[in-house]
């Protein structure tokens, strides 16, 4: 891609974004610029780490990109904004993953028509597997979409949905990386007890939830259809699906990710 893309904000969601972006070799380091805040050790980390450029005024920085990744928290929006405003000009493209924030919010708080996409990746773009929703706003053209798509197509899948969708993409695959590890913590836990070794119970973990994922993928099965497989009467994943219909887990997480979609859409 021959374009330089500017971050405002260089946490872990702007880290893992260009990690998967240098992996990739989409761009080369030096058409990565970054700009943060207060701590200039993130900065420093990310020059050392990944050979980009680091700014301390985001105007300059926007100035410089085709792209402008906003990368801060939903509530330091209008500031970073602010900071950015004279380097924002029409041409270039905005591109947010602030959980919650609509397209609409940027463009009002902009002068002009600019083409602004919301995404929403996930902290797996960090290793090239991100899954990543996006939508254009108002002045969006195909070709702003597709530039957000190339870009996170190189660090995962992306989808373009309609905005409307945003925030249940969020409580789903963007908050979704969190939930594997949670039940991954549970079976380390559950092994352990069991006197398991932690590397060996760690191996068969990952095996397991990678094999589980590109077997859904490849299969055209539903995933009820895919479990149920695996439960035979009388075995041992059936005596674990009766403790856990016992606790009715699968409502509980069902309404745990309406939580999540819920508290994207109160950030907005
Ligand atoms: P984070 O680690 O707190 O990063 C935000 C960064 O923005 C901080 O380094 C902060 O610097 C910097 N910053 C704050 N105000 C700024 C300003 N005015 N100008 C420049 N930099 C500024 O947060 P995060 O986890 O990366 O999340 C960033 C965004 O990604 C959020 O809006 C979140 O909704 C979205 N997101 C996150 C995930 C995830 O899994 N983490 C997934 C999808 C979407 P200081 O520390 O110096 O204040």
């Amino acid at each position: 891609m021959d374009k330089k893309i500017a971050f405002i904000g260089a946490g872990s969601m702007a880290e893992s974004i260009i990690g998967g972006l240098i992996a990739d070799e989409l761009l080369p380091p030096h058409h990565i610029l970054a700009v943060n805040h207060s701590n200039e050790a993130r900065l420093t980390h990310l020059q050392e780490n990944y050979g980009i450029r680091t700014f301390s005024d985001s105007a300059d920085a926007a100035q410089e990109a085709d792209i402008v990744m906003l990368a801060v928290k939903p509530k330091q929006l209008g500031d970073a904004l602010h900071a950015a405003a004279s380097g924002l000009t029409e041409d270039k493209i905005i591109m947010s993953v602030l959980a919650g924030i609509k397209t609409s919010q940027i463009e009002n708080e902009l002068p002009g028509n600019h083409p602004v996409i919301r995404v929403m990746p996930n902290t797996s773009a960090k290793v090239g597997q991100s899954a990543t929703a996006l939508a254009g706003g108002s002045y969006a053209k195909e070709q702003h979409v597709q530039a957000a798509s190339e870009l996170f197509s190189s660090i995962g899948t992306a989808v373009v949905v309609k905005e409307k969708d945003m925030n249940t993409v969020t409580g789903i695959a963007g908050s979704g990386p969190a939930y594997f590890y949670y039940f991954a913590e549970a079976m380390e836990q559950a092994a352990a007890a069991s006197g398991l070794p932690e590397d060996k119970a760690r191996d068969l973990i990952i095996q397991t939830m990678y094999g589980a994922a590109v077997r859904m993928r490849e299969s055209d099965q539903s995933s009820a259809a895919l479990y149920q497989e695996v439960r035979s009467p009388g075995g041992t994943t059936e005596a674990a699906f009766r403790e856990m219909e016992k606790h009715d887990l699968q409502k509980s997480f069902k309404q745990s990710v309406q939580a999540a979609i819920s508290r994207a859409a109160a950030l907005g």
